[in-house]
Formats: C-alpha cells, structure tokens, sequence
C-alpha cells in the first residue's frame, strides 16, 4: 500500500467492531443495538458521540454502516451552509443508509430545523417560493440513521440532542490500548515494531488513537532515515524526543501553555481569552484539543475563575510553587 494513494487515516481505520480496540462496552452495546436493527429489519435509531477529535467517531459511523450493510453518506456540520444542502442529501438517501454528520454542533439553526421532522418521521417539510406565495411541501423520506459527531456535546441545542436515541461518549484510551493501537498499524505499515516500543509510543500519545498513529509514522520517519531495523523503547523515545513529545506525551504547545501559566500568571487562574492571545492561538483550538488532556492527565485545572496549573505541571516543568 502506498501513502500518496491512500489518504493516511483511510487505510489504518478499523473495518469491524472486532478491529476496534478499547471502549469494551460500547462495543459490546453497539452490537447487540446493531443485531436488534437488522433481526427487525429496522434502521438504527439516531446515534450521536461525542468525544475529543481522534478518538474514533468517524471510524465506528463507518463500522456501524458496514455491520449493517448500507451505504455511508458523510457530511459535516460547517458545510451545510443552507438548508437546500441537507435536503438534497436526505432525498437521495436509500433505505436504511447511514448518514454521518461530523461536527454536528456547528450546523446553523436554519438547517438544524429541516432535521427535527427527518429524524423523528422521516419527512422533509420543504419550502417553496418566497413571501405570500410560499408553500410548504411533505416530502418522504426513506427511513435512515442519523450519526451524528461532536466535540461539544453542550453545544447542541436540546431538541436535537433529545431526538438522538442513543448518546455515546467516547474516552480516552489507556496506555495499553493505544500500544495495541500503534502495533495493529505498525503490521498495516510493515513497520518492525517492537512490545516496547508500542509501549512507549502509546503512553505518549495523549490518551488518542489519531496522535498514536501519527507519531508512529514519524518514528517510522526517523528510524527508516537512520537505517534503525528493530523499533524498541530507546528508539522511539529518541525519535519523539526529536519531535518535541516530552515523557508525558505533551508537544511544544502543551508545555507552552502551562509555562505562561505559571511564568506570567502564577499558576493562574487566567480566563480562556487571555490564554489564547498570550499563546497566539484560538481559544477554540485551546478548549478542543488541548485542554481536555490536560485537564484529564492533571496538569490543568479549569476553575469558575479562570485555568489554573496544578502542582503537578509545576513539578513536570521544574518550576518552584
Ligand atoms: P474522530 O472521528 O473521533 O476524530 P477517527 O474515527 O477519524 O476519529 O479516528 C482517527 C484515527 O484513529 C483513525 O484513522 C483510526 O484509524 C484510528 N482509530 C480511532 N479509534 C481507533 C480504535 N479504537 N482502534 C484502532 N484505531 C482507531
């Protein structure tokens, strides 16, 4: 298999849920709703998860579609500008196919209103002409699974949370799950990966299968260039050190938040708009995909004042309290 032919994250997704590693009872759950959808001969009911970026939403939507055997049509939230986008996709859906909306929280209200009545009878209430002459049109739809994906479940406005049949939330992975990760890929990659060396990459990556992956290749990267043959601890270790991956797993970016923390702020508390600027990043870039490890693993603590640095950042970054 070839990088320029396969989009990088295409070929390393899990096809099935027994490819899918971790989240034990969601899987087991999935499986029992998805046999219960296909003994009835039913579409699944709506499904939303919500969970930091890389931690396998896309992958189980994909799964889910072809478990059941339907056709995935996929979709996000910022694309579908006008509420015409959505009904196009929805009157050309199949019987029973999947549609995934990623980032469903930043769908605009004017489009998120043409769903209520899809999901809940599977009808489209169109609009035709404009002002006293405008009319409104049933249209039916066939019955198909709404699966949605957030990173901000607390963004979605209520009625469209509440016409989701099942919410589910996926965590971070632990250090095992991700080396079980890294070696899957590693076998896809033909990459000489070895026990300690999953080891290391997984307790690095952040709690996040997408970032295992990724510094899996750029170790791959390193270690070709070098003529390593055998990826043991040392060697991933040396290589994501020259990625700036420190032993904690946390990036230049990580470091560089908790430093003006506690080198301009004392520790905090400081409120997201501030630490945004003096980072010079966005504050939702911030609160998505930094924050939450950081917060998860003990470095961060988000109080009703402000951020603040724990102890622990302070030790990791050999700074005095
Ligand atoms: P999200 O949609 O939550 O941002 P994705 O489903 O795109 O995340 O997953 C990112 C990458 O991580 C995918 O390429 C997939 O290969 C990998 N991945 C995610 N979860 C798992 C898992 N449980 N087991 C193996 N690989 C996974």
């Amino acid at each position: 298999m070839d990088d320029a032919i396969f989009p990088p994250d295409e070929k390393l997704r899990p096809q099935n849920l027994d490819e899918f590693i971790g989240h034990e009872d969601l899987r087991a759950n999935l499986r029992v709703y998805l046999q219960a959808a296909k003994e009835r001969g039913q579409a699944l009911d709506h499904t939303l998860f919500h969970g930091n970026p890389g931690l396998g939403k896309t992958t189980l939507a994909q799964i889910m579609a072809a478990e059941l055997g339907v056709n995935f049509v996929s979709t996000s939230g910022p694309v579908l500008e006008r509420s015409g986008d959505l009904a196009a996709i929805l009157t050309n859906l199949q019987a029973h196919d999947l549609l995934f909306i990623d980032e469903i929280h930043r769908m605009p209200i004017s489009v998120e209103e043409v769903l209520y009545p899809a999901m809940e009878d599977f009808k489209l209430d169109l609009v035709i002409g404009q002002g006293p002459a405008a009319r409104t049109v049933k249209i039916d739809l066939e019955p198909f699974t709404l699966v949605g994906a957030t990173t901000r479940v607390g963004l979605l406005s209520s009625p469209l949370r509440d016409r989701f049949g099942m919410l589910l939330r996926l965590e971070f992975y632990t250090p095992e799950e991700l080396a079980r990760i890294v070696q899957r890929t590693a076998r896809i990659l033909q990459t000489p990966l070895a026990e300690d060396g999953a080891q290391e990459i997984g307790r690095r990556s952040r709690g996040t299968p997408r970032i295992a992956n990724r510094l899996l290749r750029r170790v791959r990267d390193f270690c070709s260039v070098t003529g390593t043959e055998r990826i043991g601890k040392e060697e991933a270790s040396r290589a994501l050190a020259r990625m700036d991956v420190d032993e904690s797993g946390l990036d230049s970016m990580d470091r560089k938040l908790l430093l003006v923390l506690i080198d301009h702020y004392s520790g905090g508390p400081v409120g997201l708009k501030t630490l945004a600027v003096a980072c010079s990043e966005d504050e939702r870039t911030l609160e998505d995909i930094y924050e939450p490890y950081l917060i998860q693993s003990g470095f961060l603590k988000r109080t009703p004042r402000g951020r603040m640095a724990t102890a622990k950042a302070y030790r990791h970054l050999q700074r005095m309290a």
